[in-house]
């Protein structure tokens, strides 16, 4: 991977991210929205985001003008009837903003909570849709950005989708990464965004939808104008052009590093260098002391969560400036438990970036403990 390491402050975060420099490069340009050549651009960016989980045959790509959450309120407000009611699962920080989109869109909602070190124990669920033939769709988060937890996409999908009920996954911070496969398993819809693990810059979210949900749409209940995915999604197959002012460059850059996953051998490899960045990470850092909140065998190798040191008094505050001196920048804990702070295992950055971080680490932890441990 040809990462440009001239100069640059290295970003630990889930997104935006450090990108590659042809990603940023691809924005050298001002196309107008309705010239053949961005319209073409947008054709191949639809079709590239299908490819990524494998969806070509069964749904469609609508991306969306904003941040990830748009998309995900864009995607309830479209599918979400009236008459629906959605079990949102959830442990962790974006389970709740989901359900708190759902209850601001006046749509009726069951929560269904665990810890924030608990995957989604699919038996539960099991049980609560068998009991509930008023629930139409399940939600949850494919990996919780809060933590950096796991859950268990196929399992929890499969059995919504035995019961016949709807399927929505934030897949905000997996999507281009870990393994999805929608030939595979039928979800209504996945929901992701371009500054995350297909490492292009902020701008734009994308919803893949089902075409059996795209032809299911009861457009005079949609509660919104700019997040309604199906007028979107006209706009795109009658022209090919988006419906209000699209980002253009940030388009043309998204498209750019999904050309850029494809060379690096699609989410599969991609999924490796971000599993050899984390072990680097994990290793280095337990040697200086710092301890994983997470179990290993729930964590996923996108974003880590460390508990502070036990022996010195480590502020974040501190800590992130005397390695954003180094140039480095850590990322807040998000946990509503404890105190912690997190480090984003993806972005354009292979290992070694990952040493030079440790060795950051090592100096400031050093200094505070009085000396530099070796
Ligand atoms: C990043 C993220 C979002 C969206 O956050 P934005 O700040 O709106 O881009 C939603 N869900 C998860 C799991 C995320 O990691």
């Amino acid at each position: 991977m040809a990462a440009d390491l001239t100069g640059r402050h290295v970003l630990l975060t889930p997104g935006p991210l450090t990108t590659q420099l042809r990603t940023r490069q691809a924005m050298l340009k001002d196309w107008g929205s309705r010239d053949n050549a961005f319209v073409s651009i947008t054709t191949e960016l639809r079709q590239r985001l299908l490819s990524v989980v494998n969806a070509s045959a069964t749904h469609v790509a609508i991306p969306l003008q904003g941040s990830g959450t748009f998309v995900v309120e864009a995607t309830f407000a479209t599918l979400i009837k009236p008459d629906d009611k959605v079990l949102i699962l959830s442990n962790g920080a974006y389970g709740e903003r989901m359900i708190e989109i759902v209850r601001r869109l006046g749509r009726a909602f069951v929560p269904l909570r665990w810890p924030e070190h608990q995957p989604i124990d699919v038996m539960k669920l099991n049980r609560t849709i068998a009991q509930d033939r008023t629930i139409s769709h399940v939600a949850f988060v494919h990996c919780e950005t809060t933590s950096g937890m796991l859950n268990p996409l196929e399992q929890v999908a499969s059995v919504a989708i035995g019961h016949g009920r709807g399927v929505i996954v934030d897949a905000m911070s997996s999507f281009g990464a870990l393994p999805i496969d929608l030939s595979a398993l039928p979800i209504t819809a996945i929901v992701a965004s371009s500054n995350k693990c297909l490492e292009s810059v902020p701008g734009i979210g994308f919803s893949i939808l089902h075409k059996n949900a795209i032809a299911a749409v009861d457009q005079k209940s949609i509660p919104s104008l700019s997040l309604d995915l199906y007028d979107q999604w006209r706009g795109f197959e009658s022209n090919g052009q988006w419906r209000f002012t699209p980002p253009v460059q940030v388009v043309a850059a998204l498209t750019e590093s999904l050309r850029l996953l494809d060379e690096e051998g699609g989410p599969t490899e991609r999924f490796k260098r971000y599993q050899r960045n984390f072990l680097t990470l994990r290793t280095g850092m337990e040697q200086l002391g710092f301890r994983m909140f997470l179990d290993a065998a729930v964590q996923a190798p996108i974003i880590a969560t460390f508990l502070p040191l036990e022996d010195i008094n480590l502020i974040f505050e501190e800590f992130w400036i005397d390695l954003h001196e180094r140039g480095f920048s850590i990322y807040p804990g998000k946990l509503t438990t404890r105190d912690s702070f997190r480090i984003g295992c993806i972005g354009a950055l292979v290992p070694s970036d990952f040493d030079a971080f440790i060795e950051a680490c090592r100096e400031v932890v050093g200094v505070k403990r009085g000396a530099p441990i070796r």
